[in-house]
């Protein structure tokens, strides 16, 4: 069985023509949304996602641009008369629906079950046995690997070039990671095309999807793809919301 890769959201927390905020679409048996980000319930629609079938969300971190749409899910599934989430996420994940459900009454009547997960822990749903890893961020945030027969899918969520995610990545058939900024932003936290290329070098990795990109990458998307390719030689390209790709 392939597995299908639907980039629905290739944008961050700044408006931007065409790119929505933070999330993925992975699907084998079943689909798998990863990240949540303000404007995926809406991309979910136009690529003909079936709200009953989405019911799991796993999430890299909490930062706003990453989960602002997962109430709005929750809610539409809870209107829709559908069952709950299933909800996995890094630590703080079940303070923050703790929080939501208590500023919104009819959030507290859904069935929103969540599990928290931390680096080198493995979970089988969907179809996928998932791996997850630490990244480096601001905040608690993790990496996934999904392996669904024998393909895999590497999403990094936010975070600097890292090792221990380019090491989860390692014979990877896709690796969708951010990079934030073109050259030469010098930045923390997030990625840039050199250090990044640099990074993933010599791991196996297949093919590469930028995603996460700033409005200050506008125009530069082209020569952020060839840079990563320099240094890692690794085909790349740079990811735009409802880009799918079949593995
Ligand atoms: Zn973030
Ligand atoms: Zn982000």
């Amino acid at each position: 069985m392939s597995l299908k890769v639907t980039m629905l959201g290739t944008g961050v927390g700044i408006p931007q023509p065409g790119r929505s905020q933070a999330a993925v679409l992975a699907e084998s048996e079943q689909p798998l949304l990863l990240d949540c980000g303000a404007g995926t319930i809406l991309r979910l629609d136009q690529v003909g996602a079936s709200l009953e079938a989405l019911d799991t969300v796993i999430l890299t971190h909490l930062h706003l641009d990453h989960v602002s749409d997962l109430l709005a899910l929750a809610n539409a599934r809870f209107l829709a008369d559908l069952p709950g989430l299933q909800l996995f996420g890094p630590e703080g994940t079940k303070e923050y629906v703790r929080a939501a459900k208590s500023l919104y009454p009819n959030l507290a009547k859904m069935d929103v079950a969540v599990r928290e997960l931390h680096p080198m822990d493995s979970i089988s749903l969907k179809g996928f046995d998932i791996f997850a890893e630490e990244a480096r961020h601001s905040v608690t945030a993790l990496a996934y690997r999904l392996e669904a027969d024998d393909r895999v899918v590497v999403y990094s969520g936010d975070t600097e070039p890292s090792p221990r995610v380019a090491a989860l990545a390692k014979g990877a058939d896709l690796l969708v990671h951010e990079c934030s900024f073109p050259e030469p932003f010098d930045v923390t936290n997030h990625s840039t095309p050199k250090k990044l290329g640099s990074m993933i070098k010599n791991h196996g990795i297949k093919r590469v999807v930028l995603t996460h990109i700033y409005p200050q990458a506008s125009g530069c998307e082209d020569l952020m793809a060839e840079q990563v390719i320099e240094l890692s030689e690794v085909p790349t390209i740079v990811g735009w919301d409802m880009m799918t790709l079949t593995l």
